[in-house]
């Protein structure tokens, strides 16, 4: 299911000709023969010589986790919300500045009927997404990993791509709508300047990023635009957003679907389908950076 670059088609089968041909020259030779071939083939003094895989012909192998297309951008995922939020209502509860006002460090996220949380759903989904980028040689930060009792503050979780100096940044959520509300919608930031939010410079960069996760969630999962927001396009801007509002990388926010409605719930809690909406996302990020 995951991507395979053309790293994966490191031309090894001349060399195990070769042996073939060797081994079959030497069967009529029996034993004297066989065992000069077992001591050709120890090649005694230079055991690490032995034909690394990066050493083959053909310039396209040597994976590391530094090559590939992607190689020097930096990508922050930030899944929505998190397991533990409902246990710190004091905590996620506290006001934080988001330039234009004040709002909830951070809120627990919805659920659906059955009681998949949204916070679970966005960390594994943050967890496929990141193993992509990483294959197409990104750097990715996650802004939390499921490793902190509460949070990040939506605050915190902007600075994290700001520090980053984030090519791209997204954040992962699925809505808690109303039952028969389905589809996906992609959150853009409008122009806010106002306190510490100045969104000027990534509103035009971060519409391009939305537009583009769009197309590649869409293809990659056939899941509609929403129904409900967006007039139909799958995008909508917000300025009420402080995970956007105080962003000065370019990011954006996704809706995978509505965890209230029985037609996205069956998509959401599906592994493999969260593997073609991670790969969708992926694309769209792909498509992004490689024209930035
Ligand atoms: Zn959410």
């Amino acid at each position: 299911m995951s991507y395979e670059g053309p790293e994966n088609e490191a031309p090894r089968p001349r060399s195990r000709r070769a042996l073939t041909l060797t081994f079959a020259a030497l069967v009529p030779v029996a034993l004297l023969g066989w065992l000069a071939y077992s001591a050709l083939g120890d090649e005694p003094g230079h055991p690490s010589e032995a034909a690394p895989p990066s050493a083959a012909p053909g310039g396209t192998s040597s994976p590391s986790p530094s090559a590939g297309p992607l190689a020097g951008k930096v990508v922050v995922i930030d899944p929505g919300h998190n397991t533990g939020n409902f246990r710190h209502t004091a905590e996620i509860n506290r006001q934080v500045d988001i330039g234009t006002g004040k709002k909830e460090c951070d809120t627990t996220g919805t659920a659906t009927n059955a009681g998949y949380p949204e916070a679970k759903f966005t960390l594994d989904l943050a967890h496929r997404l990141r193993a992509l980028l990483e294959k197409q040689g990104a750097t990715v930060k996650l802004t939390h990993d499921g490793d902190r009792a509460w949070g990040p503050c939506v605050d915190e979780r902007a600075r994290i791509g700001n520090t980053a100096h984030a090519d791209a940044a997204i954040s992962l959520h699925a809505d808690g709508s109303a039952e028969g509300n389905r589809g996906f919608h992609v959150i853009m930031p409008g122009v806010v300047h106002a306190g510490a939010a100045d969104t000027r410079p990534i509103v035009a960069p971060a519409q391009k990023l939305g537009a583009r996760v769009a197309g590649g969630y869409r293809d990659a999962t056939g899941e509609p635009f929403s129904n409900y927001l967006g007039d139909g396009t799958g995008m909508v801007t917000r300025t009420d957003l402080g995970g956007l509002n105080l962003s000065t990388v370019p990011k954006v926010f996704i809706e995978c679907g509505n965890m209230r409605d029985k037609s996205d719930v069956a998509l959401l809690t599906s592994g493999p389908w969260r593997q073609k909406a991670a790969q969708g996302i992926s694309a769209g990020i792909v498509s992004f950076l490689r024209e930035s």
